[in-house]
């Protein structure tokens, strides 16, 4: 499924206030069209892992992972960040 790209005027408080990309699939919403532009490929490799694992499958186990070894020993995150931008500040 293709995914719906939003770039939001409005960082709602639910959505980690320390990112500027989040993937809840099938959207994936950006903070500025610059995350946008730096991002989009990263949250690309989300989008194929819910769609390898099923979504709640993939959200329950990124949870686990995430609570257990944190934001960078997550695995979903280590296989993502092979495509993050070069000049990367902030993530998702
Ligand atoms: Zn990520």
């Amino acid at each position: 499924m293709k995914p719906i790209i939003k770039t939001l005027k409005h960082w709602p408080r639910p959505l980690p206030q320390n990112r500027s990309a989040v993937t809840i699939y099938p959207f994936i919403l950006f903070r500025t069209p610059e995350a946008r532009r730096k991002w989009l490929d990263h949250e690309m490799v989300h989008i194929a892992q819910v769609e390898e694992k099923g979504w709640f499958r993939f959200y329950s186990s990124y949870i686990w992972h995430h609570l257990r070894y944190g934001y960078k020993g997550n695995k979903y995150e280590e296989e993502a960040s092979h495509k993050d931008p070069v000049d990367k500040n902030r993530s998702e």
